[in-house]
């Protein structure tokens, strides 16, 4: 690649919101509500998503436009009004700040738990950068990578990203870490997440991930991340990029698998030839890419997106591994698409693909007892019914049981659903809602 070529990452914030939207044909007020919703929920892009990923010709019904584009229905009408008067009058600040932040309490900033009933705790302490939901898995949340190169709008941990700083998730303590996987040997997986841990340099990257490489019950190492899609130039013209393909050998080497979870949305964030020289150096590695994104109204929920999806990375070497049901928090009620939906579409999709791309599971919610994946819907003893199962389960003996819901058109997330026949618990210990 010429050096004329070495793109140098610049986020773009709610600032130069304003500018960006100059290249669409908007009203003032529709301007005015896109900075209201702005001020509530993060939005942060780059000029890779906006130049390279966004198809102006087709917007706002582009698809990479409305997963980094605010827009005025992700939040209730009611509430784009009142911030939307107080920016016309340049309220004060501090008056912005509290209006938002109310809002924003309204919009279940923790569902499923999250700040409490995965935190685990060792020699007396909480150790509030970890969650450990299932035996064999931890999740790290490295301090220094509670960003993203770009905010998906329909993200489920916002709250991360709107500096209410008592919601944040996060720990540089890596010796404590240490010291609970220790204790912990049950623990083979760590999946290291956000924010995104790749927009960390790979020097900061490797103090978490190193310390790991000497204890020897952990097998696997994840790192989550959407960079990929949002900055592929991460692994192939940033300064570090060669050293962070080093991290990812080195991990292999030790005789672990090193996944890299990629967050793919949209076939049209796999067009760009970078993209593809990306995947190909993180497979070089002997990495694997495993591709999981949630299923959100207005930029996937049809089948040819996500057959595509499918198709195409596999094609790339990559393995499909979730799709998502959006969860219950921030702007659900925008992009959340009814279970019954979703998995036509899942299904749809999942008929026309290779059975190599059949490695995907979905949808999948990932909710308070564990991964509920919706199987389909049916007919049980003359009842309508949705059929369920759990893939992972805070009660592992709960794992692979099969369980009915009274079928719910209008269903949007687990606790929606109530037990079919009459029943008053989906299966002993799972208990709806
Ligand atoms: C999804 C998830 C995991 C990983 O589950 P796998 O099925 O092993 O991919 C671990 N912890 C939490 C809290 C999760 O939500």
């Amino acid at each position: 690649m010429s050096s004329a070529h070495h793109p140098r990452f610049r986020a773009f914030t709610p600032r130069d919101l304003d500018g960006l939207l100059r290249r669409v044909l908007l009203t003032d007020d529709q301007r005015l509500a896109l900075r209201a919703v702005s001020s509530v929920l993060p939005f942060r892009t780059n000029a890779y998503v906006v130049d390279e990923l966004i198809d102006w010709s087709a917007v706002p019904e582009d698809p990479v436009f409305r997963l980094t584009f605010p827009q005025a229905g992700m939040l209730p009408a009611p509430d784009v009004r009142r911030m939307a008067g107080l920016l016309a009058r340049d309220a004060p600040r501090a008056e912005v700040q509290r209006a938002a932040h109310e809002i924003r309490m309204r919009l279940n900033p923790h569902p499923s738990g999250q700040l409490d009933a995965n935190v685990p705790v060792h020699e007396g302490q909480r150790l509030t950068g970890l969650q450990h939901k299932y035996p064999e898995t931890v999740l790290v949340f490295p301090r220094q990578g509670q960003t993203c190169h770009a905010y998906c709008t329909y993200c489920f941990r916002w709250p991360q990203f709107v500096g209410e700083t008592d919601l944040r998730i996060a720990t540089d303590d890596v010796a404590a870490t240490s010291s609970y996987l220790r204790a912990h040997p049950e623990v083979a997986s760590v999946l290291v997440t956000g924010g995104d841990p790749l927009v960390m340099s790979t020097a900061v990257l490797r103090r978490y991930v190193e310390p790991l490489l000497r204890i020897d019950t952990v097998r696997s190492i994840r790192v989550g991340t959407k960079s990929l899609a949002f900055w592929p130039y991460r692994f192939t013209t940033d300064r570090d990029a060669d050293d962070l393909l080093r991290l990812f050998e080195q991990v292999v080497e030790s005789g672990r698998h090193l996944a890299l979870m990629a967050h793919f949305t949209h076939p049209q964030e796999l067009r760009p030839p970078v993209v593809r020289e990306a995947m190909r150096r993180v497979r070089d590695t002997g990495a694997v890419i495993r591709c999981q994104g949630p299923l959100v109204a207005g930029i996937n929920d049809n089948a040819d997106a996500w057959a595509q999806l499918w198709e195409e990375t596999t094609t790339l070497g990559a393995v499909p591994y979730y799709q998502f049901v959006e969860r219950d928090t921030g702007p659900q009620g925008y992009f959340g698409v009814p279970l019954a939906r979703g998995h036509a579409v899942f299904r749809d999709a999942y008929a026309r693909v290779s059975g190599l791309a059949r490695t995907v599971r979905g949808p999948v919610m990932s909710a308070m007892p564990g991964k509920v994946c919706v199987d389909g819907v049916t007919e049980v003893a003359g009842e309508k019914v949705f059929a369920l199962h759990l893939i992972q389960a805070r009660d592992p003996d709960l794992v692979g049981r099969p369980f009915f819901a009274a079928y719910d058109e209008g269903a949007t997330w687990f606790t929606d659903l109530k037990p079919a026949f009459g029943a008053s618990r989906f299966l002993p210990g799972l208990e709806p809602g």
